[in-house]
C-alpha cells in the first residue's frame, strides 16, 4: 500500500482509495472510502464535498491506513465502522452478530404494517434469533407500549443487542433471553413472532464470500444442513408459544418458499408471502388456522 509521504487533502485521498478499492474489486469503491473518511474525521458525508481541500492530519491518515487495510482484507465495512443504519435506528455491529440485511428491513415494515392493523391485539412480540438486536429494536422503537422478548444462543450477540436497545432508549420494553430454541422454548405466549433464521444451507454457505465466511458468525448463518433445519422446529412450536390469532413472520432464502410453506401447512397453519424487490418470495406470514 502506498504509504502516506505528503499531505493529502480529502478529494486526494477519495481520489486514491476510489482506485485502490477498484483495483481490490471492493464493492462501492468510492462510497466505502467516503465513508471511512467520514469516520476518521467524524463528520457527515456532505461536509467531505464541502471540504475538499482540507488536509489530513498524521494521526487521521494512520487511523485510515488501517481502515483500510482492513476493508482490502475484506472486512465487513459495517464492522469496521462499527455500526450500521437499520429501518429507524443506528445499531452498533460487532463480529458477534451479523450485519442486518435490507432483506429484514423488508421484514421490518411488514411486521410495522401487522401491528397498525392489530393495534389493540399485539401485546407481546417475540424475535427468535436477535443477533444485532436489530428487529426487537426498530419496532420497539415505534412501539413503545409494546413488550419485545429478544432470544439468541449466543451471549456475545445478546450482550450486543442489549446494548442496543440502551443505545436506542428501548430497553424498558425488552427482556432478553439466553435460550436455544431448537431444544427449548420460552415460557409466554407471544401475539406476533420474529425470525430471520440461520437459513443457509451447508452446500451453499460454502460458496459465499470472504466478508461473510471470515467475519459474520456461522451458527447464525446456516444449520449446517439443509437449511430448513429452524423451520421444522418453529413449525413444532409455534402452536404452542403463539396466542390464538398470532401472527408469525419469518424470512426464507430464495428458494424455500415451497418447502417452508409445505412445513407449516402440515401443521396446520396458513401461510402467505411477500416478495422482495427481486420478486423473491421473501417473506413468510403465517397465522394458526382458526377452525377449533
Ligand atoms: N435477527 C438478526 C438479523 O436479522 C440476526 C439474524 C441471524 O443471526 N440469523 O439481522
Amino acid at each position: 500500500m502506498k504509504t502516506f509521504d505528503k499531505t493529502w487533502t480529502v478529494i486526494d485521498i477519495i481520489r486514491w482509495g476510489t482506485e485502490y478499492f477498484q483495483n481490490k474489486q471492493i464493492d462501492s469503491p468510492r462510497l466505502t472510502i467516503e465513508l471511512l473518511l467520514c469516520e476518521v474525521l467524524n463528520c457527515e458525508r456532505i461536509s467531505l464535498y464541502t471540504n475538499f481541500e482540507k488536509p489530513l492530519k498524521d494521526e487521521e491518515l494512520q487511523k485510515l491506513k488501517e481502515f483500510i487495510k482492513r476493508r482490502a482484507n475484506r472486512e465487513p465495512l459495517q464492522f469496521i465502522l462499527g455500526k450500521t443504519k437499520f429501518f429507524n435506528t443506528e445499531l452498533k455491529i460487532n463480529n458477534s452478530a451479523i450485519v442486518p440485511r435490507p432483506e429484514t428491513e423488508l421484514m421490518v415494515s411488514i411486521a410495522d404494517e401487522i401491528i397498525q392493523q392489530n393495534i389493540d391485539k399485539i401485546k407481546d412480540v417475540l424475535d427468535i434469533g436477535t443477533g444485532s438486536g436489530c428487529i426487537a429494536i426498530s419496532l420497539a422503537k415505534k412501539y413503545p407500549n409494546i413488550n419485545f422478548t429478544a432470544i439468541d444462543i449466543n451471549p456475545n450477540s445478546l450482550q450486543l443487542a442489549k446494548e442496543n436497545a440502551i443505545y436506542n432508549d428501548v430497553e424498558n420494553s425488552m427482556n432478553f433471553l439466553n435460550l436455544d430454541i431448537l431444544t427449548n422454548v420460552p415460557d409466554e405466549k407471544y401475539d406476533l413472532v420474529i425470525s430471520n433464521p440461520p437459513y443457509i444451507s451447508k452446500q451453499e454457505y460454502e460458496q459465499l464470500e470472504p466478508e461473510i465466511l471470515n467475519y459474520e458468525p456461522k451458527e447464525a448463518l446456516t444449520d449446517n444442513s439443509d437449511g430448513l433445519t429452524f423451520y421444522r422446529r418453529f413449525s413444532d412450536i409455534f402452536g404452542v408459544i403463539m396466542t390464538p390469532n398470532a401472527f408469525f413472520l419469518l424470512e426464507i432464502a430464495y428458494n424455500q418458499f415451497e418447502d417452508v410453506s409445505k412445513i407449516f401447512k402440515e401443521k396446520g397453519f396458513e401461510i402467505n408471502y411477500v416478495q422482495d424487490w427481486s420478486g423473491i418470495k421473501r417473506i413468510i406470514i403465517g397465522q394458526k388456522q382458526n377452525r377449533y
